[in-house]
């Protein structure tokens, strides 16, 4: 019986893996097109808001791939095919001027974009983001630029560089999905970034009480740096009660928004706007 049941699971496991490879070569096969073409490659943001208050101060850019069969295809699934490939470059300038046309036509805002390692180590990125700020009329400190705490926490001269570079020009730095990395708190201060984001699996585990100590310390530490914090991930109303008590200065999640498409986001800002007018 174990046996027979054995080589079945073997047998849907098989299927399934074959599968999976067949929808990986036809995503790497349409990715560059879907680039080309623009139309596929879509920009939603999810907004940010202050922890004591509750005003909305900011929004992270979030790409998404409309794919004509597969649907929305999530970008923790076809960015590393856009490494692999090459193509991140362009994404991530796709990304960056869909922000800058935000931040040009919301002037009380500011804009989060994630950027991928092989896009912190390129020598051409820094130049590229001041450009398109210039060419927007944006100042500088109202973009920030998320970096996961592996590609942070990389040995190389060029990310020093690079973020050396976009700070004193003005543009943010944060680390994006803190304290899941090897890193952690030492690495931090290798560099000087200006936000820590604290990964959602803190803020699940606020619920059991397992991780009120360590976001306290995270805390801690940031202020004592002149770090601003924001929790991500935020899905109940406890734990936004319990992460604005700890001292968080942003939230994020979705109690308080889902990514919106631009459409929708521009939506709920009037809404926001008429409502305080
Ligand atoms: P991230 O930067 O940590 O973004 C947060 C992710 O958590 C987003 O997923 C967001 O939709 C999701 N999220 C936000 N609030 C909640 C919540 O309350 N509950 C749950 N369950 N999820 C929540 P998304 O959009 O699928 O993005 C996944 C990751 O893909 C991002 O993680 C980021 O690392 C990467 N990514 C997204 N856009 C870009 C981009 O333009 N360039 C690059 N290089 N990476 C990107
Ligand atoms: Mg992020
Ligand atoms: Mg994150
Ligand atoms: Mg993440």
């Amino acid at each position: 019986h174990a046996k027979a049941a054995g080589k079945n699971t073997y047998a849907i496991f098989g299927s399934h893996m074959a599968e999976l490879l067949r929808r990986r070569s036809a995503l790497e096969h349409d990715l560059r097109a879907a680039i080309k073409n623009r139309e596929q490659i879509e920009v939603f943001y999810q907004p940010v808001y202050a922890a004591v208050g509750a005003e909305l101060c900011a929004l992270e850019a979030l790409v998404r791939w409309n794919h004509p069969t597969f649907g929305y295809i999530s970008p923790q699934e076809f960015i590393p095919i856009a490494e692999e490939t090459g193509l991140i470059h362009e994404i991530g300038t796709t990304v960056l001027d869909d922000s800058c046309s935000v931040l040009f036509e919301l002037p009380h805002i500011t804009v989060s974009i994630n950027a991928s390692a092989l896009e912190m180590q390129s020598p051409a990125y820094p130049l590229r983001i001041l450009t398109a700020l210039s060419e927007w009329q944006v100042k500088p400190e109202r973009l920030e630029i998320e970096l996961t705490e592996s590609v942070a926490a990389g040995d190389s001269v060029q990310l020093e560089l690079n973020i050396k570079m976009l700070r004193s020009a003005g543009v943010k730095i944060a680390i994006d999905d803190f304290g899941t990395g090897y890193s952690s708190f030492s690495r931090v201060q290798k560099f000087a970034v200006d936000r820590l984001k604290i990964d959602k699996s803190f803020v699940d585990d606020l619920d059991r009480g397992d991780s009120n100590a360590t976001i306290a310390a995270i805390i801690t530490m940031a202020q004592r740096k002149g770090l601003k914090v924001t929790a991500e991930g935020v899905e109940t109303a406890e734990q936004q009660e319990l992460l604005r008590d700890l001292g968080c200065d942003h939230l994020q999640g979705f109690l308080l928004s889902r990514p919106l498409t631009r459409g929708d986001m521009m939506a709920l800002l009037k809404v926001r706007a008429g409502a305080t007018a």
